[in-house]
């Protein structure tokens, strides 16, 4: 019996929101009285099996292949299948990504498990897991118990506190690829990383976004929202609205239809505050909201408030943080 977490990896590096969850995993297992283990998968794993036995794994499954040097369900869901059952897992928990998503979607239906998708939390209530996701954009908590034996759960990227690596003496245990290449009907035919530098805004600790507010001068408005964002280190945001009209890329965009978002600090500019944006970005800790409607619903979230202009706001607080950071 164990909690068994999925460790995505990128481009062969560890998606950090999976330590997070690791260390969850190993909350849980202890509530539980069972143990904790990750799976990872890719061509070359060594390293970051090493680090999952630090962040809080007891058991490491791995497994090493170059037909698993990129995502791809078929094998990754045979494999997981595999770690499901060597682990006897109780629960089979990944990032709330894509990926992350589709995996655990497929692990459910083959092990007709119950799923709790996009869940923000996980606790132990009376020795059962317990997941909660909130729906109807937000407006609803929900909490579900698991009827299955195996609980399958993606969980939202950023919902728990990043973790310190400690020692470990937990064991990694190699699994065998079970597919040829041969067999594998997807195919990977090209790849396109970001641009170089660009924060991504799922594991973003900071987001500055920008809205319909900039309508006056789009590209000006934009450029001073980005301009707050790099010198923060953020990612930069944005509402449908400032997507629809074709201010910025719809990869920026957060909320019901765009990312969900949890940073650590999340600024947003000229944003109202629409239910299907909070869907979003409700879940960042400290919201600070620019708008120069005083009455915007937004503010009703946000922990800091400036009622101003964003052409002033803006480029008076990159001003600010430069000062302060240089
Ligand atoms: C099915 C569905 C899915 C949706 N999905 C999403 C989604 O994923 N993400 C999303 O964001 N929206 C989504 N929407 C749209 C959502 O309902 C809102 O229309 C949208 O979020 C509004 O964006 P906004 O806040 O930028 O614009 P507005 O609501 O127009 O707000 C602009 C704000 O800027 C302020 N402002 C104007 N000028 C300035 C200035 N110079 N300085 C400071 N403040 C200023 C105004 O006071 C106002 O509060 C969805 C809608 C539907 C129906």
């Amino acid at each position: 019996m164990s909690i068994l977490v999925w460790i995505e990896l990128n481009d062969g590096r560890v998606v950090t929101n999976c330590w997070e969850l690791l260390a969850k995993a190993k909350e849980l297992a202890f509530e539980l009285e069972t143990t904790s283990a990750a799976l990872l998968i890719g061509d070359e794993v060594d390293e970051a099996a090493r680090m999952a036995l630090t962040y809080g794994a007891d058991t490491v499954y791995a497994a090493a292949d170059a037909t698993l040097s990129r995502f791809r369900l078929q094998p990754y869901a045979a494999l997981a299948e595999q770690a499901v059952e060597r682990a006897g897992a109780r629960a089979f928990l990944t990032n709330g990504s894509i990926r992350g998503g589709t995996l655990a979607a497929t692990v459910a239906c083959r092990q007709k498990a119950g799923i709790a998708a996009n869940a923000s939390d996980l606790r132990v209530e009376e020795g059962e897991l317990v997941a909660v996701r909130t729906i109807y954009s937000g407006n609803i908590r929900a909490e579900l118990r698991f009827e299955s034996r195996l609980a399958v759960a993606s969980v939202r990227p950023r919902s728990f506190p990043m973790p310190e690596p400690v020692g470990s003496s937990g064991a990694i245990e190699m699994l065998d690829a079970v597919l040829d290449e041969d067999e594998i009907r997807e195919k990977v035919t090209d790849f396109r990383a970001a641009e170089v530098g660009e924060i991504g805004l799922t594991d973003a600790h900071i987001i500055v976004s920008g809205g319909r507010g900039v309508a006056a001068d789009p590209p000006k408005g934009f450029e001073l929202v980005g301009e707050l964002a790099e010198t923060l280190g953020a990612a930069l945001g944005a509402s449908r609205a400032a997507v629809d009209a074709g201010y910025i890329p719809y990869k920026h965009q957060v909320g019901q239809t765009g990312k969900t978002v949890g940073p650590d600090l999340y600024i947003a500019c000229g944003i109202s505050g629409a239910i299907q944006h909070l869907a979003g970005m409700g879940n960042s800790k400290i919201i600070v909201a620019i708008n120069k409607d005083r009455d915007a619903p937004i503010f009703e979230r946000a922990k800091y408030g400036i009622v101003d202009d964003l052409f002033e706001a803006v480029p008076a607080l990159t001003a600010a943080f430069r000062k302060r950071l240089a």
